[in-house]
């Protein structure tokens, strides 16, 4: 290999003057920005916890929206889609709140229309990516990127509700956790929360979302925010007159509370995070790690597999060849056992049908053998009463011609009379 050689077969070699592919990165911006980003936030966290209101405080606007009320039979994940634009960028922003999430007696299930919304977030951008005409630069992409968990500021510990959500989640989403409402809490109420919060998360092995450190210029901060995780948030859409400047605040008897105030809460912190420095960041980790875990889990289970029991590179093409293989052999298998069936079925039918003769004609037989009997003693009992008539005729005319002699004893001698007058 001589210097220079990148790799096999590749090389470096210098220029002698400038061609112009060093716009390249220029070109992508252009693009990109005429093109407009997508960013899809799913807000965790049970009723009235100020879900709404950070997300217009965030946004420095008002989202369309009524307030759910706590009579929810379930949970339900309700998504809106707004086009917004700052300077000449255009963001369709999808926010997914949800409603009624912690207002049940029973909240075992309550995690699940979360996790089936995430995935069937996942499974249309799958369907997409495998149709024969993919569309996926006009395609919505209606994936999750983050996932604010709002944690009420109660001060002591994570719910289980919370903790089971997050479990369920952390593995389908970056999830950012917040202490929603944190104007409920005192200042060191809240740092021993924080550091309950993460050793909780800790111990249950949930994981959540670490701002990357591999990116130099922006590793600083993000390791430092990391360490300020979870953030503890406050909101409000009311502007105050703080000073000579309109800000945002919530005002109290007792005082007042600014938003955008690092000393007060960590609003900004999370602004910063979620906007300013990492937005592309978690596109990207739904991209590469949540979306392709979905992505592979479901191949696999659709039986797709990149490589043979031998290690060996197993294409598309061999897979679906495979299968088809299996899937004809196993409809084979199915036609013979049908097959078997039916000559089996018919045999009983027969081996039924046979018996059922048979024993129609032993019926048969014993019928005609009952009749035979009855013709026969009929026949007897006729004979005899013929006999009978036939003894009694005998006897009659007997007795008859008995009578008759007697008769012809008296009268003869009349007859000769008569004969002797004839002549
Ligand atoms: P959602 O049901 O989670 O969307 O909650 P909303 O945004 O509708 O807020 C419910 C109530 O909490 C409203 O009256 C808000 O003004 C109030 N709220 C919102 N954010 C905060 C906050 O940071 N601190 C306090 N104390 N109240 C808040």
């Amino acid at each position: 290999n001589r210097a220079g050689d990148v790799g096999e077969g590749c090389r470096t070699v210098p220029l002698a003057g400038h061609v112009g592919f060093d716009s390249l990165p220029d070109q992508l911006v252009n693009k990109s920005v005429s093109q407009g980003f997508c960013f899809n936030i799913l807000c965790v966290g049970e009723t009235g916890l100020g879900k709404s209101t950070l997300m217009d405080t965030l946004f420095n606007t008002k989202f369309e929206g009524e307030p759910a009320t706590h009579t929810q039979p379930g949970v339900q994940l309700q998504s809106n889609t707004y086009d917004l634009q700052e300077s000449n960028v255009g963001l369709k922003l999808t926010i997914v709140s949800t409603v009624g999430f912690g207002d049940q007696i029973n909240k075992e299930d309550s995690y699940k229309p979360i996790v089936e919304f995430i995935d069937a977030q996942f499974e249309a951008y799958l369907q997409e990516e495998l149709k024969i005409r993919r569309v996926l630069h006009t395609y919505h992409d209606s994936r999750i990127h983050a996932c604010l968990y709002f944690i009420a500021p109660t001060g002591h510990s994570l719910k289980s509700l919370d903790l089971v959500t997050m479990k369920k989640l952390d593995s389908k989403v970056n999830i950012i956790p917040i202490i929603a409402k944190s104007d409920a809490i005192s200042k060191s109420e809240l740092t021993k929360f924080k550091i309950k919060i993460t050793s909780e998360l800790v111990s249950n092995g949930v994981q959540i979302y670490q701002f990357p450190t591999d990116d130099e210029s922006v590793a600083e901060i993000n390791g430092t925010m990391n360490a300020h995780l979870p953030f503890a948030v406050i909101g409000s859409t009311e502007e105050l007159k703080i000073g000579n400047k309109m800000m945002k605040a919530r005002q109290y008897p007792w005082g007042t509370v600014q938003v955008e105030n690092e000393a007060h809460c960590d609003f900004v912190k999370l602004r910063e995070m979620l906007i300013r420095v990492n937005m592309e960041d978690l596109r990207e980790q739904t991209h590469t790690r949540h979306y392709e875990l979905y992505r592979r889990c479901k191949l696999e289970e659709m039986g797709f597999k990149d490589t043979d029991p031998d290690s060996k590179p197993f294409s598309l093409q061999e897979t679906y060849e495979a299968k088809r293989n299996e899937f004809l052999g196993e409809l084979q298998k199915k036609e013979e056992e049908m097959r078997q069936m039916f000559v089996q079925r018919v045999k009983e039918k027969e081996a039924e049908l046979k018996e059922a003769e048979k024993e129609l004609h032993e019926k048969f037989d014993r019928l005609k053998k009952l009749h035979q009997d009855e013709k026969k003693k009929l026949e007897d009992k006729k004979k005899s009463l013929d006999d009978e008539v036939n003894a009694f005729k005998q006897r009659k005319t007997a007795a008859e011609l008995l009578q008759s002699q007697g008769s012809q004893a008296g009268g003869s001698q009349t007859l000769k009379r008569d004969k002797e007058k004839k002549k």
